[in-house]
């Protein structure tokens, strides 16, 4: 195969590797977000479990204050029973201590009830914390992997952009720049394709014979005419050697064959 084929092959692999670190990093960004969106749940989680509580509790306190109104009452009326002059003003007070009493006893069911959800709000909260805290101690042994992985990808990455940057430097101007017309800064870009069975590796056309046969031929860079890509033929694999024949039954040796690898001349 043409040696600078055989560079820009090498030169491809170059970018297909710093491809891959590109992907890489935008896989660990795509896993940031995707924390991030995971540690806005568990915020937004404990903050309604917080939220139900409180109110729960608002709504106890609003309660109890209008026990102690009813208690009020109870004992305003009570006090006026004192002063009363007619019969008809003493029975409404009556009536109304014990319309005061009856409403004390249904608040303080309700506040029963409320004090039972309070206890199961707060043991929810609880709860809701320790997975909180669960969640978060995990979300940053996984944001400390990111962080290494990214470490590791940007070190290689930088160290890969040097090797191939240098590489590229020590092939021929025109060369690389032909190949580099062909991949215009997409380092995932095929530019050197192989030909298979007369077809372009890249797009898939149809080649001519003559074109195939300047390719075999090596001698320069050949071009697929539809997508301009650089076309090389891999070259065949070297036939295993041929292992030397058992001995004969009557422990002669064979008569020498010739080997594949050492032709006669
Ligand atoms: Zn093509």
């Amino acid at each position: 195969m043409n040696e600078m084929i055989v560079a820009l092959i090498r030169l491809q692999e170059m970018d297909k590797e710093r491809e891959a670190a590109r992907l890489g990093i935008s896989q660990v960004a795509a896993c940031r977000e995707d924390l991030a969106v995971r540690r806005a749940e568990v915020a937004a989680a404990q903050e309604n479990s917080k939220k139900f509580l409180v109110e729960a509790q608002v709504q106890r306190k609003n309660l109890e204050i209008e026990i102690e109104a009813k208690d009020q009452a109870v004992r305003k009326h009570g006090s006026e029973l004192n002063n009363v002059k007619s019969n008809d003003a003493y029975k409404a007070l009556i009536s109304e201590i014990e319309a005061a009493k009856k409403e004390k006893v249904i608040l303080e069911d309700q506040v029963l009830v409320l004090m039972e959800s309070i206890e199961a709000l707060q043991k929810e909260a609880k709860a809701s914390e320790g997975e909180a805290q669960k969640a978060r101690l995990e979300m940053e042994g996984r944001e400390r992997a990111l962080d290494a992985e990214e470490a590791e990808i940007n070190a290689k990455a930088a160290a890969q952009k040097i090797a191939r940057d240098s590489f590229a430097a020590g092939l021929p101007a025109d060369v690389r720049s032909r190949y580099e017309a062909i991949q215009r800064g997409r380092p995932g870009y095929a530019a050197v394709v192989p030909v298979n069975a007369m077809v372009c590796g890249g797009c898939r056309t149809g080649l001519t014979p003559n074109l195939v046969n300047q390719v075999m031929k090596g001698k320069e860079i050949v071009t697929c005419e539809s997508c301009s890509r650089i076309l090389y033929i891999v070259p065949k694999p070297v036939e295993p050697a041929v292992s030397s024949p058992a001995p004969l039954p009557d422990g002669t040796a064979p008569a020498a064959s010739v080997g594949i690898d050492s032709p006669s001349h």
